[in-house]
């Protein structure tokens, strides 16, 4: 039996049966899920998914303050965001590399954006030539369309805050840009915790979002030997997961990333934890040991 025929009822059944109303409250995916309007959700994800580093308890209480300041429509105060009049709204946020300036810029670069292309998805269209294969080309031009922006009036000397850059990382430079690949699997993915939004991006072209739970599992039950957490262990990871289902790799994602944040795996052997679990004839932790 090959590694993913190992793999592929486990996955399958892991996908299939996992109980996602009871974690996506303590999910990131739940600050966008709140909006019905697309728009919303559109701009709510880019902008809770930039912020998505750290712990969660922490990034989650800015960025409900952030939100409580954007209104009932965030996307109406993007559209309308006037640096001037509206950056006081963010005085009260300070989370790790981010300051109330980076938001502001967030806001310039979405609002301008926003005029020039319609929404978000059409936006990384623009930059998604050949809408088709690798989905890293296209994912660099839309972050450096935030990066590249005309942002005068918020970094008056011209040189953009390391805390705003770190919100749109760039695919060249080898990281796994794990919050942008999330951003895109809710956009794209059409499943449930999902939104499907953007139906013209194939879910077949997305790459895992790679966090550290996502990569000890991984790494446990063999989809990566990587030491690294980059983008070429997002690759490796993700075409392991197509040999299983090719269409849909990542969907596989938020069950592996909560079976291991929930304490259902202890990236260790561990008796109880680890009876009731379908990886572990694969999972390294046993390699060799009966079970
Ligand atoms: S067998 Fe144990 S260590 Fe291995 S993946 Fe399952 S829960 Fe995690």
């Amino acid at each position: 039996m090959t590694a993913a025929q190992g793999l592929r009822q486990p996955l399958e059944r892991l996908y299939r049966e996992f109980d996602y109303g009871a974690r996506i409250e303590l999910d990131a995916i739940r600050f966008p899920l709140r909006y019905t309007d697309l728009r919303d959700r559109e701009i709510v994800g880019l902008l809770t998914a930039c912020l998505a580093y750290g712990r969660v308890d922490l990034f989650s209480r800015q960025l409900e303050g952030v939100l409580a300041a954007m209104g009932p429509s965030p996307a109406e105060f993007v559209r309308g965001f006037d640096a001037r009049r509206d950056a006081p709204a963010f005085g009260s946020f300070w989370y790790r590399f981010n300051r109330p300036r980076d938001l502001v810029a967030f806001c310039v670069a979405a609002r301008d954006l926003l005029l020039r292309h319609g929404t978000l998805e059409k936006c990384f269209l623009a930059g998604d030539a050949a809408a088709a294969g690798p989905i890293g080309p296209a994912l660099e031009r839309f972050a450096r369309a935030f990066l590249e922006a005309d942002l005068r009036e918020v970094f008056v000397r011209g040189k953009i805050s390391r805390g705003y850059r770190h919100l749109f990382p760039l695919p060249s430079a080898g990281g796994p840009c794990k919050r942008l690949q999330l951003f895109l699997r809710w956009m794209v993915r059409r499943e449930s915790p999902d939104f499907g939004l953007w139906t013209s991006i194939s879910p077949a072209r997305l790459l895992m979002p790679i966090d550290t739970h996502v990569e000890n599992i991984s790494r446990s039950i063999g989809l990566t030997r990587r030491r690294s957490r980059n983008w070429k262990m997002a690759e490796e990871i993700t075409a392991r997961l197509a040999l299983i289902d090719a269409a849909d790799p990542v969907k596989f994602d938020f069950a592996l990333c909560h079976k291991r944040m929930s304490g259902d795996c202890l990236d260790r052997r561990d008796a109880r934890v680890c009876t009731p679990c379908g990886f572990k004839p694969v999972c390294l932790h046993w390699k060799g040991r009966r079970a």
